[in-house]
């Protein structure tokens, strides 16, 4: 049973263990590296045997390379070698350490995490560590039930982005937590998880969470293009990381021109980047606007030919010319807008 517990434990991380020519990977060096710095002491009593296993296994992982080249690798040839392996940790470690019944694997995911913080772990890893199947749910429970930055960043890999878990970011998983149960539509649930959350920054994950929907990402910039509410995404504030949003504000006083929807989003990047993210009216970027308190700063482009109202009609070439485009803050861009439709009607006035 216990060697049964072993294997499920290291099922599917062998092959980390091992490159193509059957050597045992750095990874594998490196995890026998770390277990002899940990045991300095006790090394010169208990380390050879294990050591000299280790050997004789690295052996035995060529002849397995050998016998799946020939294309006879069978199950227990891994279940062989994965068993070994775990038999010298434990050898030279002693039992992994348990923790009160229902933690103990979550507290080893977590352990794993910390040992390696800020490092890409992959999942197979954690598999191991924790010998459960369901490790992926215990990342999960850390992220959301216990506060850990716990960034998954693609390949089945994920990274512990700060040791301690972030209180706010706990409290903020509860409440998606909460949100997600209620009844209505997905918007609805997006809106309310927005409005609970105005000035900080909200993931896309925790979106897809509390809307139940995969593409809870496209309601946002629905509420945004279509309903003018002040969403800032990485494409308006270079500090925010693609796929996190900030609601600047859940007051209806403070919804934006939804024109700017015209604008592709990778064009309103070019023209914020190119003008520093600053406004060409008053000189404030969001830093600036910050440090005043003005907690609503908010950029828009600003079409320096066509009205807003004949925006919508200019051919596409015309309009998504980046030289008719200027960055103004969205106060400003109100304040350009009236003083254009005045100087509009003046002139009509004069042909009159
Ligand atoms: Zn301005």
């Amino acid at each position: 049973m216990r060697w049964l517990a072993l294997w499920c434990g290291f099922a599917g991380g062998v092959d980390g263990f091992v490159d193509g020519a059957g050597r045992l990977s750095s990874r594998a060096h490196l995890l026998i590296g770390r277990v002899r710095s940990e045991q300095d002491e006790t090394r010169h009593m208990t380390s050879k045997p294990v050591s000299d296993r280790l050997r004789e296994l690295a052996q035995e992982l060529t002849t397995l390379a050998d016998r799946i080249d020939a294309g006879d690798a069978p199950r227990s040839a891994f279940v062989h070698v994965v068993a070994a392996i775990a038999e010298s940790e434990e050898q030279l470690l002693g039992p992994r350490p348990r923790a009160p019944r229902g933690e103990g694997a979550k507290g080893r995911i977590l352990a794993h995490l910390q040992e390696n913080l800020g490092r890409p772990v992959p999942g197979r890893e954690l598999a191991a560590v924790s010998g459960i199947q369901e490790w992926a749910r215990r990342v999960r429970e850390l992220r959301i039930e216990n506060g850990y930055d716990i960034a998954e960043i693609g390949g089945g890999t994920y990274r512990l982005n700060a040791a301690a878990p972030d209180l706010q970011r706990r409290d903020q998983w509860r409440l998606a937590n909460e949100i997600r149960k209620r009844p209505g539509s997905a918007r609805g649930r997006i809106e309310a998880f927005l409005e609970a959350n105005v000035g900080v920054v909200v993931t896309r994950e925790q979106l897809d969470y509390v809307s139940r929907i995969a593409e809870g990402s496209r309601r946002v910039r629905e509420l945004r293009d279509e309903f003018g509410w002040p969403i800032a995404s990485h494409i308006d504030e270079p500090d925010l990381e693609p796929g996190s949003y900030r609601l600047l504000s859940a007051d209806p006083a403070d919804r934006r021109d939804t024109l700017q929807r015209l604008y592709p989003d990778d064009l309103r990047g070019r023209v914020f980047e190119r003008d520093g993210y600053r406004c060409a009216r008053c000189g404030r970027d969001r830093t600036r606007a910050l440090a005043e308190g003005d907690t609503r700063f908010y950029l828009e482009v600003h079409h320096k030919v066509a009205l807003s109202d004949e925006v919508a009609e200019l051919p596409v070439e015309e309009r998504n010319d980046i030289e008719n485009l200027v960055t103004l803050c969205h106060r400003d861009h109100l304040l350009e807008t009236a003083e254009l439709q005045r100087g509009k009607r003046a002139r009509r006035r004069q042909t009159r």
